[in-house]
């Protein structure tokens, strides 16, 4: 077995690897919040419901259509809920302008009051496409159309746009209204006898329209807003396909005809489509922010559609706040923790893709024991609900794990993690990951196959069980100075490569950095020829063998015990002050209603990597479940520093404080 002799060459490059502090590349991590999601619809005048958010208030707060006016169906009664929720009957049915000032009033009330309760931000929802009515009966939106301006002066909507709003839609390639959302009989059941229309968010006039409802929503004194349906724009129409002219000049393409681009992956028009597209989108939330930022400038744009999307989250969402992953649907649900006895779910992928991402945008993650209904076995329990906080602190750069209203020990976990981002903000800011392993996470792959994205969740997983510290490295990272970080990289099924990028990699294993290419990989590739530093298999190995391979990456030491397989560690530094956070995570920590809590593991043997002219100072370890902290023993060698973690329950925060040796 020829990789076996390769392994065998992959280990030197790790023992030699110069570690070194890094100013923070791009965006630095930021502490995480507390996340509750209330698509309630009775929280005006409610002293109660302020008084369970007081007794426990989340540091960011995500409500439904609790807005002066839903952007589907323009001034209704329906308050609360999401896009399809009373979208029936007496709910739709207009409200005055009065009405309207009256809920900004009362609105503005609660956000003040929630705000004074401890909620450090508070979003409503909106969609940021859905239109719901009847074009031709004129109900719902165009009801509100043709009322348009009775509302205007009072509400600064501007304007009544002349176009009628069936203009405003997205269109498919032949010209027809473009719906997206399942139709069972002629009606959109969630809103019959009315029909759900998806308008084009490069349309002028729905511009108009969604800014108007996102600067009303910070007049109510909101600190940002929830848009839904975020990822769904794919549309021909005749402004679309002339933008699409311009984009196609702009990166140089040959057919510059949007209605060219085929529906399905596989063909680079459909790639460079869907990039356009995207592109659409990211403008779209900075046109939203830029409304609502003249009435609160540090308004924040808050987006769905993360889940299985790492392009949309990459060139879409990149400088938006917070990107959801809508995380609804997985065998054994998707609440992170252990499952059956042998499975883990987490969510380390997406909060790694975003942390490595280094820009603006923060992971929320909505986790469920299974979709349309829960499964008792995989339900969230409090000890669950305080992993998935800590996961958060340990793999992501800021963000919030969502703990449900219902949850019965829900109030105990946001409290005692308000406390802990709170007592530890410092240490959880201005953080980047410390890895000298890079994943290739080529985003931009899952346009034309999503075998890569597989890959690397498979990857993920080995690593994870292998105690390996690692970084994904899109892209862009793929210049000689970016690679220069790490000394061991893994490019697992990569379809297609842009030649600067192969370049780039190609010089730094030349440079005496170690490439794993696992899988496909372009047949013209220059790393194809390289012998020595490059290694290939064509399948991804078993996590042993892997485990083998990266052996002496490894930050925890393996000592058999099969428990500590699933132990997860990640690292994160800082120069100035110079230190390390480690933080450690016990995925022994059983899902269901009824289960026990995790049992300890004693004596765990860290091995952290110590940057070149530093020397550990004290090692203190944190735990938010206990809030406490307690002096660690340490051992220095020249390169690494062994630290005996003496009890693990659910999750440690490991402090390294550096000086210089
Ligand atoms: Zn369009």
């Amino acid at each position: 077995m020829a990789w076996v002799h390769h392994a065998a060459m992959f280990l030197p490059a790790l023992l030699a690897t110069i570690l070194r502090l890094h100013d923070p590349a791009g965006v630095p991590t930021e502490p995480p919040v507390t996340y509750v999601l209330d698509y309630g619809t009775n929280h005006l005048d409610r002293a109660d419901w302020l008084a369970t958010n007081r007794a426990a208030p989340p540091e960011l707060l995500h409500l439904g259509s609790d807005v002066p006016m839903t952007s589907n169906w323009g001034p209704v009664r329906k308050i609360g809920g999401e896009n399809v929720a009373y979208g029936m009957g007496d709910f739709t049915l207009p409200i005055s302008p009065d009405d309207v000032a009256q809920r900004m009033t009362k609105l503005t009330e609660m956000v003040r009051a929630l705000h004074a309760a401890g909620v450090k931000m508070v979003m409503p929802y909106v969609c940021t496409m859905t239109i719901a009515g009847h074009h031709e009966r004129r109900a719902g939106f165009w009801s509100f159309y043709d009322r348009w301006n009775d509302y205007a002066a009072r509400f600064d909507l501007g304007p009544r746009p002349v176009a009628d709003p069936f203009t405003w839609l997205q269109r498919k390639p032949d010209g027809e209204i473009h719906r997206f959302y399942t139709y069972t009989g002629d009606y959109y059941p969630g809103y019959q006898p009315n029909h759900r229309y998806a308008a084009c968010v490069n349309n002028p006039a729905w511009q108009q329209w969604m800014t108007r409802e996102v600067a009303m929503v910070a007049r109510c004194g909101y600190d940002g807003v929830f848009t839904d349906n975020g990822g769904s724009q794919r549309c021909y129409c005749e402004l679309c396909q002339k933008l699409f002219r311009d984009w196609a000049q702009k990166r140089g393409l040959k057919d510059d005809n949007l209605l060219h681009a085929p529906s399905k992956t596989g063909d680079a028009r459909y790639a460079e489509a869907q990039r356009f597209w995207l592109e659409n989108i990211h403008s779209y939330q900075a046109l939203l922010r830029s409304a609502a930022a003249m009435i609160n400038p540090s308004f924040k744009m808050f987006a769905n559609g993360g889940h299985r999307r790492p392009q949309n989250v990459k060139l879409a969402f990149a400088d938006s706040d917070f990107i959801m992953f809508e995380k609804s649907f997985g065998p054994l649900g998707t609440h992170p923790g252990l499952a059956d006895g042998t499975n883990v779910n987490h969510n380390i992928v997406e909060l790694k893709f975003v942390q490595c991402l280094r820009r603006r945008v923060k992971p929320i993650i909505l986790t469920r024991s299974g979709y349309p209904k829960s499964q008792p076995p995989f339900e969230m329990n409090k000890a669950s609900a305080s992993l998935g906080c800590a996961e958060m602190a340990a793999f992501g750069n800021g963000g919030g794990f969502l703990i449900r209203p219902n949850l019965p020990s829900g109030a105990e976990v946001i409290r005692r993690w308000n406390t802990f981002h709170q007592r530890h903000a410092g240490l959880l800011s201005g953080n980047d990951s410390l890895a000298t392993v890079g994943v290739a996470y080529w985003s931009e792959q899952t346009l034309f196959s999503a075998k890569h994205m597989t890959s690397v969740t498979a990857l993920s997983d080995m690593l994870l069980a292998s105690h390996v510290p690692f970084d994904f490295l899109m892209e862009e990272n793929f210049n000689e100075q970016f690679l220069s970080r790490y000394s061991a990289i893994i490019m697992p099924d990569i379809a297609h490569a842009d030649a600067a990028r192969l370049a780039a990699v190609a010089a730094w294993a030349r440079a005496g950095g170690r490439l794993l290419l696992a899988g496909a990989h372009p047949a013209d590739s220059p790393l194809l020829a390289m012998t020595g530093s490059v290694t290939r298999i064509e399948k991804l190995p078993d996590a042993n063998i892997l485990g083998t391979w990266l052996r002496d990456a490894a930050a925890i030491v393996d000592d058999g015990r099969p428990e500590l397989r699933r132990v997860y560690i990640n690292l994160f530094a800082r120069r100035h002050p110079a230190r390390i956070v480690a933080h450690v995570l016990n995925y022994n920590t059983p899902l269901g209603v009824d289960a026990l809590p995790p049992a300890p593991i004693e004596n765990i043997s860290l091995r952290i990597p110590l940057p070149r002219g530093l020397k550990p100072r004290c090692v203190t370890a944190f735990d938010a479940d206990t809030d406490t902290a307690q002096a660690l023993e340490w051992k220095s060698g020249s390169e690494t520093l062994a630290v005996t973690l003496p009890r693990l329950l659910i999750s440690k925060m490991i402090l390294v404080e550096l000086s210089p040796s």
